[in-house]
């Protein structure tokens, strides 16, 4: 199965944690595809660090629910900055985005990511990497979904891949 993942986060070192978790998450299965690194402005909190995110594509062997189960694993693992003794708020945030083409509706799993078609975060980085994709639920290209995105937030590419 071909699964794709989007990685983010806002806080700590953003590049190294993304770097990280993208290897981490290869125990799943071999990398196929990754995007460029993608920054975007949080949405409406100036005070907030902008986010990074990046999209990978992975040939895994494991059902749906056990690469979610690796996600979440990874979030827990190095998605946590200490700041003196306390843990502050989750600095990684791993999503499942497709798997293939299949469409999964559990109490756990949505895939396609619901809210991915409003979100040029998403759209940006799956653009680059997979534009003809058709998304199974909506039956859009990717390409297609971008144009039509309401999203005004500005995406752009700060380390080409
Ligand atoms: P968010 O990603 O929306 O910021 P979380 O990462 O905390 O929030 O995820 C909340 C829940 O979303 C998880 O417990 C997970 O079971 C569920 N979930 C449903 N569909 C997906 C998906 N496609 N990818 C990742 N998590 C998902
Ligand atoms: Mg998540």
């Amino acid at each position: 199965m071909l699964v794709t993942l989007i990685f983010g986060g806002n806080q700590g070192d953003r590049k190294a944690l993304l770097d990280e978790a993208i290897k981490e998450m290869s125990t799943i299965g071999k990398i196929e595809i990754r995007s460029s690194l993608y920054e975007t402005a949080p949405w409406g909190f100036e005070s907030e660090n902008p986010f990074y995110n990046q999209i990978v594509v992975y040939n895994t062997e494991l059902t749906p629910e056990e690469v979610l189960d690796k996600c979440q694993a990874t979030e827990k693992q190095l998605g946590r900055v200490r700041t003196g003794t306390q843990f502050t708020s989750r600095t990684m945030d791993i999503d499942i985005l497709f798997c293939d083409s299949q469409i999964i509706n559990t109490p756990r799993l949505t895939v396609p990511h619901p809210r991915m078609a409003q979100r040029n975060f998403v759209l940006c980085p799956l653009n680059e990497i997979m534009p003809d994709f058709i998304h199974p639920v909506l039956g859009k290209k990717i390409s297609e979904l971008l144009l039509e995105s309401p999203d005004t937030l500005k995406t752009e590419i700060i380390e080409a891949c």
